[in-house]
């Protein structure tokens, strides 16, 4: 479903990727971790070309770019259209309703039928336990609420992959749960995910495979139990280490 081959990203004269080749199996979840500054973010926002590559593919679903060639950008939008981005801050149109939040892709963008988009967002907004709140603004929802518009509202435009950026990194610890559940139960319907995050437990349970980034390079990735129980690298068990 997803395949990037020796990406490389340089803001100026930084090089902040070094080279990542990864790839994601239909169904499978890939939560990165690593310490702050080493290109997790900068990854994902590759992956959609929110940020445009140096140099390297990316390929998700039957879409392919090769930034190593002079990208045809006109092919840009149709790999963004791939992949839901969910941001650690929610950016939820604020003078829009829950509703008029997850509606507001597919109508727009996708020129869709405004009253089966309707059906549609009012379903998802349910899915993510929200069917009460459809009429709320983002400043009557909680933070907890909100990440959960923000995640339905991806989920509208119908990706075939889904990205999440630091999800619950915004919010107070009580509403971390209630996030994290959403999440786990899309990765259980079996939606193809990476996921970077700081919560551990969450990749110990969810994913299929942890990937462990140190200064724009992938130093370590397997299995939770392989990376969390007997990782191979020292970098890796020094970051693991740091965080109990
Ligand atoms: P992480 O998500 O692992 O914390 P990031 O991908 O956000 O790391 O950042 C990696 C490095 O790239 C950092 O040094 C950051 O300052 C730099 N960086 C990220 N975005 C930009 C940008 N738009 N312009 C210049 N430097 C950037």
């Amino acid at each position: 479903m997803i395949q990037v081959r020796d990406l490389h990203k340089q803001f100026h004269s930084l090089q902040v990727l070094k080279g990542i080749s990864l790839t994601v199996e239909k169904g499978k979840v890939v939560v990165v971790i690593g310490p702050s500054g080493s290109g997790k973010t900068t990854l994902l926002r590759c992956l959609n070309a929110l940020e445009v590559p140096t140099s390297g593919t990316v390929q998700i679903g039957d879409v392919k770019l090769d930034f190593s060639q002079k990208p045809d950008r006109s092919r840009i939008p149709l790999l963004r259209r791939q992949t839901g981005m969910v941001f650690q801050s929610y950016n939820l149109f604020p003078h829009m309703t829950a509703l008029q939040n997850v509606m507001e892709g597919p109508v727009t963008v996708k020129k869709e039928d405004p009253r089966k988009v309707q059906l549609k967002a009012s379903a998802i907004l349910a899915k993510v336990g929200l069917a009460d709140k459809v009429d709320h603004y983002p400043a009557q929802l909680s933070g907890g609420q909100q990440q959960r518009v923000g995640i339905a509202r991806a989920l509208a435009m119908d990706p075939q992959v889904m990205l999440f950026d630091e999800p619950t990194s915004a919010l107070d610890p009580e509403l971390v749960g209630e996030v994290l559940k959403v999440m786990k139960e899309l990765a259980q319907e079996g939606m193809t995910m990476i996921v970077v995050t700081h919560e551990m437990s969450f990749a110990r349970d969810v994913a299929d495979e942890v990937i462990f980034m140190d200064q724009g390079v992938i130093v370590e990735q397997g299995p939770p139990e392989q990376i969390f129980r007997q990782s191979r690298e020292e970098r890796t068990r020094q970051f693991l280490q740091h965080l109990q």
